[in-house]
């Protein structure tokens, strides 16, 4: 298959809801488990079908959000899509009916039938209209971001574009980018303020409508956390809070005396050291051939993998116009394969993403013969360990991107990967705050973001910038608009991550059959079952944490920074 050449297919949703129809009176005829299984298998490939065709939609206008047709595809795809729910709970509610449910959970394991009964908690007909309403709100907001245009020297930049400019050597280049930034959010602040509040309101209106007290549980429900709740996540971040933020005003401090500045604002700390971050000094082209080679070290079933992905076209990496910031992994699972998304921008964060995003659509393409679909991939904080650790298990091939700036690039990459931590879960605290208390205004929330932000990244300053002294920083993470509470995933998967680099260290090849019984383990187990199958510790298990990066603040000072500084 070659993606170029996929024709963009524009579900019809009249066609849908009679197809689902004639499923449900099947489904309702159905009196043996036989039967029934059969009929999964027919709606299985149906829905893959219709998910791909959707998927293909959403990479192509994430590609060009300013083509007219992809625009016009994605607004229909938002706006069926909770009609498409509707359906798919439907046969849901007609499966869990079946006298002989116990005989289909002994196919399917207990867990299909745990999601299934998720799935009906965090859907009714009654909120389909706040859907649309949700769903065209992060439209909006994508499309502010995507349409995003910044003149610097002249040349017009995508926010996303900016990134090599704020990690410069330079500390004038530094300051003016950022201001343009901070300027770009500003000049968006009322709208963008304005969005978010609406989103906040809609979504709380569905979980009442729904019988949660907020929107938190709701959430929760919505990310298929089955295995744990709010109280363990704020047990966690405890954990985080006493481990990590002593850890990271440690290295800030280092960083500090490594870029030679006494006051180190938060633009300063983009660089890592004096004479420049290790950066690849590749176009997009090169880049790709070189990842090529490293999977073709790395392992038998990587480089195939990835020469797949290069022949397919399965991977867009450059930034260009027009395209949302960030990246991602989706499958189109009719041809079961993934796709790769990302902006790459001359820095280290390249290099990062890539392997990243590889390690995501790796653990798919691993998953991708389980039998049943619910399970090619897990839960998404569970995700994040396959992507964060193939990040740590490419280290030994760094230098094919890095030269003699490998160890340098380790080093940032580690460092940054900490100080990151307490950012996850400011982010995360902050969005308990906000939908527990959904009526205050958008300058509320903005304080109480910089007293978030003043416990957990105490050594972030804003000197000469107002409009980020107010608290409006968050503006600039996508996840807060489109993905709430999706971000303490990652904080999880971190901590994860660490002990497939502190095993790696150790036993390189052990290591990497591990992570691949994880991969292919796929989604048939919530998080914490997954993390036991796989002999992970657990992260919520007070100290486990500590456990887990204790070995890397050796690993750190082992780097002899002063030589790689020079
Ligand atoms: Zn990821």
């Amino acid at each position: 298959m070659n993606f170029n050449e996929i024709p963009l297919h524009i579900p019809n949703i009249e066609k849908i809801q009679k197809r689902y129809q004639v499923f449900l009176e099947e489904f309702k005829k159905a009196d043996n488990a036989k039967d029934v299984e059969k009929l999964i298998s027919k709606i299985n490939k149906f829905e893959s079908d219709l998910s791909s065709d959707i998927n293909i939609i959403y990479i192509r206008y994430t590609i060009d959000t300013t083509n007219q047709e992809y625009k016009t595809a994605m607004q229909t795809v938002n706006e069926i899509s909770p009609l498409i729910t509707e359906c798919s709970c439907e046969i849901i509610k007609e499966i869990l009916n079946k006298p002989f449910k116990d005989e289909l959970e002994k196919k399917y394991g207990k867990f299909l039938f745990q999601k299934y009964e998720n799935s009906l908690l965090s859907f009714d007909k009654k909120i389909i209209n706040d859907l649309i309403e949700e769903n065209k709100l992060v439209n909006q907001h994508d499309e502010i971001l995507g349409n995003s245009k910044v003149i610097y020297k002249d040349k017009e930049y995508s926010i996303a574009q900016l990134g090599k400019f704020i990690e410069s050597t330079d500390r004038n280049t530094r300051y003016e980018v950022s201001k343009l930034i901070e300027k770009f959010f500003k000049d968006n602040n009322k709208q963008l303020g304005e969005i978010y509040s609406n989103m906040v309101i809609v979504r709380d209106r569905m979980a009442k409508k729904l019988g949660y007290s907020s929107y938190v549980d709701f959430a929760y429900k919505l990310l298929g956390r089955t295995d744990y709740n709010k109280e363990d996540i704020k047990n966690y971040r405890e954990q985080l809070y006493k481990t990590v933020v002593p850890i990271y005003k440690k290295l800030i401090k280092q960083q500090a005396k490594l870029i030679e500045i006494k006051n180190p604002q938060f633009y300063d700390l983009n660089l890592y050291f004096k004479n420049g971050n290790p950066a690849p000094h590749d176009n997009i082209i090169e880049l790709t051939k070189k990842a090529n080679k490293m999977y073709h070290l790395m392992s038998k079933e990587t480089g195939e993998f990835f020469e797949m992905m290069m022949d397919s076209n399965l991977l867009s990496l450059e930034a260009t116009k027009g395209k949302l910031p960030g990246g991602y992994m989706t499958s189109i699972s009719k041809y079961k394969v993934p796709f790769i998304f990302a902006n790459s921008n001359g820095t280290s964060q390249d290099v990062e993403t890539l392997t990243h995003e590889v390690g995501h659509a790796f653990q798919y393409y691993c998953a991708r013969n389980i039998k049943v679909p619910e399970y090619f991939s897990p839960t998404l904080e569970a995700c994040e360990i396959h992507s964060m650790s193939m990040e740590f298990l490419t280290w030994p091939w760094m230098d094919l991107f890095f030269g003699d700036d490998a160890e340098k690039f380790k080093y940032q990459h580690l460092a940054n990967s900490i100080c990151f931590i307490p950012y996850m879960a400011l982010v995360d605290e902050f969005q308990h705050f906000v939908y527990e208390n959904v009526n205050i205004t958008h300058e509320e929330r903005c304080a109480k973001w910089r007293e978030l932000e003043k416990k957990w990244l105490p050594l972030k300053k804003y000197s000469g910038f107002n409009f980020y002294n107010k608290g409006t920083w968050w503006l600039k993470q996508n996840h807060i608009f489109s993905s709430p509470f999706y971000y303490i995933d990652y904080s999880l998967a971190q901590v994860v991550a660490y002990q497939f680099l502190n095993e790696s260290l150790k036993n390189r090849e052990r290591t990497w059959n591990k992570y691949v019984k994880l991969c292919k383990l796929g989604g048939k187990y919530p998080f914490q079952t997954l993390l036991e199958k796989a002999h992970l510790r657990n992260p919520f298990i007070d100290g486990n944490v500590k456990k887990n990066i204790r070995p890397l603040i050796k690993l750190l000072k082992e780097f002899d920074v002063e030589k790689l500084n020079k």
